[in-house]
């Protein structure tokens, strides 16, 4: 019998007034149930809200080094419990245990970055027009946040928003995806362990449209911090509008790797295999496009075909696999539509192309490492977001048209270029349009001291992540403390 996990409400384990469970499949075996998970309704919802709400008027009188303190004991438990929340992780969501140590990593990083924030998060001091007078701005909480998480990182994206949100003084109720609810319930377990009083997160599990979409419409929200698809990230945005709510979007790319004729060809095969087939594909940075002078087309093509099929297939969970299963077989089913639209595009199938089979695979989600050469940029598989270990190689005559290509885009996430040339770099960063833009090394990576989103249809404006978090997760407050004892002309002509 699989294990029932709850809601995590007003600090309280509770079943969703709905009397129903979904299950958490293992992708690398089909037949494996993890667990069942509450499928929340409004009620629970509802519920999960109004506990933030109460839950806010404490926290946000908890000092912010004393909310700190909280967070650096989360980082210690994280730290202490790393491999079982990675062989959790890689169980429900699928890709190998490095990246599930890594994903676990990030939000060690953030945990500890965000608590030091704690005894920073710095305003302004500015001169006033008048004498006698002091002018300076302050950051507060936004309110009670709604965060909305994606399954490809079960535990690092839960962590950019919680722990920034927290920090800060926020309130939070978090619905995580349906594929990989218990990675982020291992996280809400570790803040109830290190002291969170209750109310300040609560964790709500369930399906988008049932419980997703009335934490987004609940009145009390005051913003929704979402990372997923663009089509459900348009959705939330015009229910938020609507309601003139903030909220932060984080979504798709289309991310591209330039590799000039000066490149070392070996360092960057290296970067396309793990940002093409690192996490299976299924990374919002992952690369998808690999756009390569002409003159070192040939030899790069080769290696990098050497390389991809030497990759070895299996449970994410054993030593011996380089790539996982994807997450489910909805994904697979799109992987495998996006492989006949290429072929039926004209585009090369050089490997690849299929659901892979053989031992040890035939229960699991797994798909064939897959090379398209050929591709012209306006393509299909050039310009739409497969989430699959799918890559398709353009060529180029110069560093001007790679840009181009890259730039061809509605999305605008994450870049790279390998290139001996300085010169080249730094046109590179100044012109390629993504959030992102890494200098010989993949398009995969990002620290958490950095900012981190994307220009175009990749999301709103905001970046997750480094300071730039606070913009999202706080509002200004300018404070004038006039102490000259007397009505001041400029403030009665202001
Ligand atoms: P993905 O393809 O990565 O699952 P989605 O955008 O479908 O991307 O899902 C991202 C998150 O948004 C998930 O937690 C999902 O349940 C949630 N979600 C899906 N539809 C809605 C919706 N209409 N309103 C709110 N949340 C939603």
């Amino acid at each position: 019998m699989a294990k029932t996990f709850k809601n995590f409400i007003d600090g309280q384990w509770k079943s969703s007034r709905s009397g129903e469970t979904f299950s958490n499949l293992n992708p690398a075996d089909n037949r494996i149930v993890l667990g069942k998970f509450q499928q929340s309704n409004a009620k629970d919802v509802n519920e999960a809200v109004q506990a933030a709400d109460k839950a806010q008027k404490l926290w946000r009188n908890t000092t912010a080094p004393k909310r700190g303190e909280i967070l650096y004991r989360v980082a210690e438990l994280l730290v202490k419990n790393k491999e079982s929340l990675a062989q959790d992780m890689t169980r429900e969501m699928g890709k190998v245990l490095a990246e599930t140590r890594g994903d676990v990593q990030e939000a060690i990083d953030m945990a500890y970055y965000s608590a030091g924030e704690g005894r920073r998060m710095l305003g302004e001091t500015v001169p006033s027009e008048l004498n006698d007078k002091f002018c300076m701005s302050v950051r507060m909480p936004v309110g009670v946040v709604a965060a909305i998480t994606p399954w490809n990182f079960p535990m690092a994206i839960p962590s950019w928003k919680l722990f920034p949100a927290l920090i800060t003084g926020n309130t939070v109720v978090i619905k995580p995806a349906s594929d990989t609810p218990l990675s982020c319930l291992n996280l809400v377990k570790i803040f109830e362990q290190a002291g969170l009083p209750p109310g300040v997160l609560n964790l709500v599990t369930g399906s988008g449209t049932g419980t997703g979409m009335p934490l987004v419409d609940h009145p009390s929200i005051d913003l929704v911090s979402f990372t997923g698809s663009t089509e459900t990230g348009s959705i939330v945005a015009s229910h938020c509008a609507k309601k003139m709510r903030q909220y932060s979007l984080e979504m798709g790319g289309k991310n591209a790797i330039i590799v000039m004729d000066d490149a070392n060809l070996n360092l960057a095969v290296e970067g396309v295999i793990w940002g093409a087939y690192g996490t299976t594909g299924q990374r919002c940075t992952a690369c998808s496009r690999v756009i390569v002078h002409h003159k070192v087309m040939k030899k790069f093509t080769r290696l990098l075909l050497q390389r991809t099929k030497a990759l070895r297939l299996g449970d994410g969970l054993l030593a011996t696999s380089d790539v996982g299963p994807l997450v489910n077989e909805d994904q697979q089913q799109k992987v495998l539509s996006y492989c006949k639209i290429g072929v039926e595009e004209g585009a090369k199938l050089l490997t690849g192309g299929n659901i892979a089979k053989g031992k040890g695979r035939s229960h699991g989600n797994f798909f064939q490492p897959t090379i398209f050469a050929d591709v012209a940029p306006k393509m299909r598989i050039a310009q739409e977001e497969i989430f699959g270990p799918v890559l398709a190689i353009i060529s180029c005559r110069n560093l001007e048209r790679a840009i181009a290509i890259v730039n061809d885009s509605q999305f605008g996430l994450s870049s790279s270029i390998y290139t001996q040339d300085v010169n080249r770099a730094f046109k590179a960063i100044e012109t390629l349009d993504t959030g992102i833009t890494y200098i010989n090394s993949s398009t995969i990576g990002a620290e958490i001291q950095l900012p981190f989103g994307g220009t175009k249809g990749t999301g709103n404006g905001h970046r997750e992540a480094g300071t730039a978090a606070l913009e999202v997760f706080t509002e200004w407050k300018s404070v004038y403390i006039d102490y000259s004892g007397k009505l001041q002309k400029a403030q009665i002509e202001d």
